[in-house]
This record gives structure tokens, sequence and C-alpha cells, in this order.
């Protein structure tokens, strides 16, 4: 009898676990402080807790329909309107996803086609590089250099071709923390508008966002949107990542490429959850727009418990995260200083070069505040013994 090999040949070969699940193990196997996987160590608001049990407990507990429950896309259309001046329509503009990681691969795999090229600019998020890959297009990585991490336009319009098809950009930007004003939104545009080039906007930190001038969404961009789909998630927002509920905004074109997608990746989310959130944006929407000033303050305690220590912080225009330069510390790579950090000092963290192509020389990691004020005094306390 043949004899078949059934280790799958992989499509992503030069693919681990995550830099968040491997930092995240190590914390736990050393007892460290883990400032690494960006999640809160708090809980979330207590009514919107209470919801979820209250919709549970009154049977709603089937299949939500595939593209979200009615409440929870009327509630987006309304924060959307309120704050980027644009109702999406309800039936043919919201997906309701599973976290924003569905919504990005769902996109992608909508949207690219083999050979396509995908513009996104390094250090970038994770998921998207495999996302690409498994479409069978080409990621063009645009690296942008610390410590501002601005993009360069002319740089920009150099890396397009006749075949790029989507361009992927996140703001508020995880891991440098940066944000985009709003003439870069208008940048893009202008770089792409005689292009037939789509636009994947990954705004998972939309309400983390400290400047005065707030989150240039490019939803708020009249002609941008028209081509974009643009992601957001609760997870961030309501302090629970792990009920993993997103969205996605795209004109009904897009949308319906992404919903063919999405109906087999997951079918539909979380019912009771979609129906809890709804209630929390329309009863409470202070929490998110209270959100700036509630991180701002942890923000601010955490760089400057850290002011005595050997780090130098870079600014931190948005999200939970900050970026610290170890270069007066250690000469080691930031892969190992974060491993070593881990072991040695009891502080989790997660490298930055692991979010690019290209090598990445510089020494900076990154440490996520979204956590009890007493957990970030401990660990300063840590890292200023360094
Ligand atoms: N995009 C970015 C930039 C993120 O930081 C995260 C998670 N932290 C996600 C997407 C995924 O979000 P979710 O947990 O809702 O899938
Ligand atoms: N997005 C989270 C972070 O940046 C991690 C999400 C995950 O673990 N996949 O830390």
């Amino acid at each position: 009898m043949t004899q078949h090999n059934l280790i799958p040949e992989s499509k992503l070969p030069a693919l681990g676990t995550t830099i968040f699940t491997q930092m995240s193990a190590l914390a736990a196997q050393h007892n460290a402080i883990n400032l690494s996987q960006g999640f809160p160590d708090f809980d979330g608001p207590r009514y919107l807790q209470a919801r979820l049990a209250h919709h549970v407990s009154q049977g709603a507990n089937q299949y939500a329909p595939m593209i979200g429950t009615l409440p929870l896309r009327e509630a987006i259309a309304e924060k959307t309107a309120a704050l980027y001046g644009y109702a999406p329509d309800l039936d043919g503009e919201i997906t309701v996803t599973a976290g924003a990681t569905e919504a990005l691969f769902a996109a992608i795999a909508a949207l690219v086609r083999p050979g396509d090229e995908v513009i996104c600019f390094d250090p970038s998020y994770d998921s998207y590089a495999p996302a690409v890959q498994l479409a069978g297009g080409v990621l063009k990585r645009l690296a942008l250099q610390p410590p501002s991490f601005r993009v360069d336009w002319a740089a920009f319009q150099q890396t397009l071709s006749s075949k790029t098809r989507l361009v992927i950009l996140n703001t508020p930007h995880n891991p440098t923390a940066t944000v985009w004003p709003k003439s870069d939104i208008d940048a893009l545009w202008r770089c792409i508008e005689d292009r037939a080039i789509y636009v994947l906007s990954d705004e998972v930190y939309e309400h983390i966002c400290f400047d005065a001038a707030g989150h240039a969404s490019v939803l708020a961009h009249a002609s941008l949107r028209q081509r974009a789909a643009v992601v957001s998630s609760f997870g961030k927002t309501f302090h629970m990542t792990g009920w993993k509920v997103g969205y996605c905004v795209a004109p009904p074109a897009i949308s319906a490429e992404i919903r063919k997608v999405h109906q087999y990746l997951t079918f539909s989310v979380n019912t009771p959850a979609q129906l809890a959130i709804a209630d929390m944006l329309r009863h409470e929407p202070a929490h998110y727009r209270e959100l700036p000033d509630f991180y701002r303050a942890r923000r601010d305690r955490f760089v400057q418990a850290l002011a005595r220590s050997r780090f130098e912080i870079l600014p931190c225009e948005g999200t939970y995260f900050i970026l610290a330069d170890y270069r007066a510390i250690s000469d080691r790579d930031d892969v190992s200083f974060c491993q070593w950090l881990t072991r040695e000092a009891g502080v989790a963290a997660i490298p930055l070069s692991v979010f690019c192509d290209a090598p990445f020389p510089h020494t900076l990691i990154r440490l996520c505040f979204a956590k009890q004020e007493a957990t970030l005094d401990a660990a300063a306390e840590r890292l200023c013994q360094l």
C-alpha cells in the first residue's frame, strides 16, 4: 500500500506563532508583569456586562443576521454620523464581524487577486501580510522611520504601479502610537484619486486619540470613503478584547464582496454580545467619548513614572501603547532584549522589528499601558532599576 505523507505543504511557510502569544506565554512562565500583548487588566463597563446577561436570559441565543443585528448596525450608523459626519446605510454598508481581525481578513480576501500589489506602512500590524499572501497578492512595505514615523508621500507615490490594488493604513497606529493628521488622509487621496486603488483603513483605536484634533477617519473623507473599507473593533473601546466583536463600513459594492467571504468565514457573530454593545453605544456614549481622558491619565502616569529610568519614551499620540528606546541600557537586538527584560526584569514588552520586513536596526520596544495604576507603578519601578 502506498504511504501518503500527510504533512501539508505550508501556504505560509515563514510564519510562526504571533509575537503576542509568544510574549504573553513568556510573561506567564516568568511571572512577569505583562505589558506585551495589548489587553486591559481591568474589566469593561458593568452596564455592558449586565446587558449581555439580560439578552442571554431573554433568549437572544440563536444566529444573528449574517450582516449583524439591526440594533447594532443602527447604533454604529448613529455613532459614525455623530463623529465623522457620515451615516452609513444600515443594510448595504455595515457588516458586523468577529473582531477587527475577521474584517481585515475578509476585506483583503475579497479585494486582492493573485498578482495584485498591496501597499502597507511598516511597522505594520501582523495580520495584514499573511492575509495578502493567502490571497496571492504581493505586499509592498513602505518603511516609516522613527521617531515620527510619518509617511513620505513622494516615496509612497514611487511605490504605486499599474498593479497596485489596495493600500492598508492604520490610524491611530499600533505599534508606533502615532496618529495620521487629516492632511495625510488628504495626501493619500491625492496620490490615488486617478487610479483604481482601494483603501483598507484599520481604525480600531479610533476612540483612543489624545490630540485636540482627534481622529481623522477615512469615513470623514467624502471621496476616499467611496473606495474604502473602514474597520473598527469594540474590544479596545469597551475593554473587552475577548468578546471579539468588530465591524467594517464600506460602500455597497465593496461590502457585498466582503460579505461573500464573511458568510463562509464565520457567517454571523455572537448575538447577545451584539445586542449588549448596541445598548451600550446608545445609552452610555459618554464611555467612548471619555476614553481619551481615561487613557491619557494612564499614559501620563506611566510616562512620568518612567522619567527617572534610562529609557527614552517616544511621543504617544494615540492607542494604549508607548514606545521606549532602551539604547542607554543594552546593545542587544530588540527581540532578545524583550526576552531578557521578561526573564530578568520581570516586565514583558513587544519588540518592534517583528512588525517590519526590512531590517529595523532600532532599539525600540512597545509597552501597553491599558493597565491598572498599581500594575503600571509596579512595572515602572522595575524598569527604573535598569
Ligand atoms: N488591528 C490592530 C491595529 C490591532 O491592534 C488589533 C488588536 N489589538 C486588531 C486589528 C484586531 O482587533 P480584534 O481583537 O478586534 O480582532
Ligand atoms: N492587537 C493586540 C496587540 O497588538 C494583540 C492581538 C492578538 O494577540 N492577536 O497587542
